[in-house]
């Protein structure tokens, strides 16, 4: 009898010390697991921070060097380097023909005579002709509105700051954004239309588009930077940017079809070759 009571208690206690030993177990594995977790997200948090680290540092490395490349193609420069002789270079004349190779002289250069169209300068001698372009355009119930027109060196900057923020860089904001000295708007000979809500190449698509195709030339402006005309002109197509010349030149140019300045005065274009912006002193 007392074997057999002795019997129970061994076996009682040794399921006793089996499950105690499970429990051991199980607790042992659930707190592993738990500490193996955290420690997982604690190095997912710290390569999510490292990676948000480099991002913050590849961006504000990009954005210095950008801000160095602007500075260095914006400084004040020698214009004798740029400046063209001759024929097509006096920036007070309409027959003016300013690019990337052909700097305003001197770079600072602004009209004598500037008029105002709700607010905007251009230059005098462009005014009355502007004026009843738009009033044209709107009597034909194609209205356009003037967004801009003379901007001096220091407006040219920013408006390349502009594109150099909305494009990402110095290289694409060069084949939209003359830089300072280089600007046909220097002259206050060149206007940007927009229509309704529409600013820039949507206006493509417009009757206000269509319309100035075909009449704008009876005003003396022509399309400066036409599609497909990028090597001529060195800038992309902009839909939006009209250049008088005047009445008699944009008449000739159009019933010869001839659809850049470049290509009419016979002057090499400046080209837009990625990275090469063909700026006469870079
Ligand atoms: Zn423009």
């Amino acid at each position: 009898m007392i074997e057999t009571t002795r019997h129970i208690w061994r076996i009682f206690w040794t399921d006793v010390f089996v499950i105690l030993l499970c429990m051991a177990a199980c607790v042992s594995f659930v707190v592993l697991s738990y500490l193996d977790a955290r420690i997982d997200r604690q190095s997912a948090e710290q390569r999510i921070a490292d990676n948000t680290a480099a991002i913050v540092r590849i961006k504000h490395d990009k954005k210095q060097a950008d801000e160095r490349r602007y500075v260095e193609a914006t400084r004040p420069i020698d214009d004798t380097n740029c400046a063209p002789v001759g024929k097509y270079a006096d920036p007070a004349r309409i027959d003016v023909v300013v690019n990337k190779r052909r700097c305003l002289s001197p770079l600072d250069y602004a009209p004598q005579e500037l008029r105002y169209y709700q607010g905007i300068p251009v230059q005098a001698r462009i005014y009355d002709d502007l004026v009843a372009m738009m009033q044209a355009m709107s009597a034909a119930g194609v209205p356009v509105r003037l967004t801009s027109a003379f901007r001096d060196r220091q407006a040219q900057q920013y408006a390349c700051e502009g594109w150099i923020a909305s494009t990402g860089s110095q290289t694409e904001a060069d084949k939209n954004c003359a830089r300072p000295g280089y600007s046909e708007h220097q002259t206050g000979l060149a206007v940007d239309f927009a229509a309704g809500g529409c600013v820039l190449d949507c206006l493509r698509a417009t009757p206000q588009y269509t319309w100035l195709t075909v009449h704008a030339a009876e005003y003396g402006f022509i399309e400066r930077y036409p599609l497909g005309y990028e090597s001529f002109t060195g800038y992309h197509a902009e839909a939006w940017h009209y250049r008088y010349i005047g009445r008699e030149a944009a008449i000739d140019m159009k019933s010869k079809s001839i659809q850049t300045l470049e290509q009419y005065r016979r002057i090499p274009g400046p080209g837009i070759t990625p990275g090469v912006p063909g700026y006469a002193t870079l």
